[in-house]
């Protein structure tokens, strides 16, 4: 197990693009791990700023006021992004100790302006906390050199492996504000010091999670010999031919382009068809299944990982465009194919 968990790190340095020695797995789903960055950086009379964006950045809110931390939350509008502007006013307002944020926020499909964002946090001393569940290993996500703090993802979004266990990974700032703790730390599985015991000075914290370790590290292997970059265009070009598909079909894309998330695509569904009855069609007619949202009338289509596939998105494609049109949506399949074809075979000339 020690050499297995000593490859692994050095497979998380590439796939995070840190030099940080800091990377600790976790038994758990990727809340876990986003638990862990909070109880570890947040306790009473700590000032976290949540800059929320949908369902998952609120959890952190919820995680943050969980240990007593004085939370303060800033929101977007409904189905757009933080904008860099409003960071700096409400920091140049007030000092915190945390901003914690999510990268692609995949509860709508919007992603944030962390680069940005990161710069700001960095200029006024605080922490910069980054949910990167969905972006690490779909889309840049390079850790030191944007200068985020903490960075959390799970096993079975970005990474294709199974769900069960996370990673995170913290830089040396965030590791001495951690050491530097006199509160006391209520969680015993999450605390980052103890974890460290196993990650980082192979003894015993908690009985490790072989199996989910051994899938992860197969994940990151693979990940490794498909280069991140070309690992990204994968994704770029799959979640493209979809969206263009998606449009010539007649469909609405619910995020503009500027700040749509590639990963996840989000779809609005057409007045009067139940979104639930549309996803059961899709299943049970197509063997295809899409998520709902939290609240939204929007269907949600992952382009994760293997999803990313020509034939797998293909079908997906005509899953959805067969589905609404039984239910009575204006849709034209056909010319929703046609354009997904064009726009792979435009990306291959483009490859060389
Ligand atoms: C899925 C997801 C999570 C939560 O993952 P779990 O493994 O269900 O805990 C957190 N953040 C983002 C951005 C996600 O997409």
């Amino acid at each position: 197990m020690d050499k297995v968990i000593v490859q692994l790190k050095k497979m998380s340095r590439y796939a995070f693009q840190t030099r940080s020695e800091k990377i600790l797995g976790v038994s758990g789903p990727a809340s876990a791990a986003m638990e862990m960055a909070i109880t570890n950086l947040v306790w009473p009379g700590r000032k976290i700023l949540i800059l929320k964006t949908g369902t998952f950045s609120d959890r952190l809110a919820q995680m943050a006021q969980g240990v007593g931390g004085e939370v303060e939350i800033f929101e977007s509008q409904p189905l757009r992004p933080i904008e860099p502007t409003q960071v700096e006013e409400l920091l140049r307002r007030q000092s915190f100790d945390v901003v914690a944020m999510v990268h692609g926020e995949t509860s709508c499909g919007v992603v944030n302006p962390v680069v940005q964002i990161s710069k700001i946090v960095a200029g006024h001393g605080a922490l910069f906390v980054v949910d990167a569940v969905v972006t690490l290993g779909t889309r840049p996500m390079e850790m030191d050199r944007w200068g985020i703090d903490v960075v959390i993802t799970g096993g079975q979004k970005g990474l294709a492996s199974i769900p069960g266990v996370s990673l995170i990974a913290f830089s040396e700032r965030a590791w001495n504000a951690i050491e530097a703790r006199k509160a006391r730390q209520s969680h015993w599985c999450l605390d980052a010091l103890r974890a460290q015991e196993f990650w980082g000075n192979r003894k015993y914290h908690y009985t490790a999670p072989v199996p989910g370790i051994l899938a992860l590290s197969e994940s990151l292997r693979l990940l490794c010999e498909e280069t991140l970059e070309k690992r990204f265009f994968r994704h770029m070009r799959s979640s493209n031919a979809l969206q263009l598909g998606i449009e010539a079909m007649g469909l609405e894309l619910t995020i503009p382009k500027e700040y749509r998330l590639d990963c996840l695509v989000a779809v609005n569904i057409p007045d009067g068809i139940d979104g639930t009855l549309l996803r059961s069609c899709m299943v049970d007619r197509f063997g295809v299944e899409v998520s709902g949202a939290f609240g939204l009338n929007i269907l949600r289509i992952g382009q994760m990982a293997e999803q990313c596939r020509p034939h797998h998105t293909y079908r997906a494609l005509f899953a959805l465009g067969m589905a609404m049109s039984q239910f009575g949506a204006n849709v034209n399949v056909a010319k929703g194919l046609t354009a997904f074809e064009s726009s792979f075979a435009g990306a291959h000339a483009e490859s060389g």
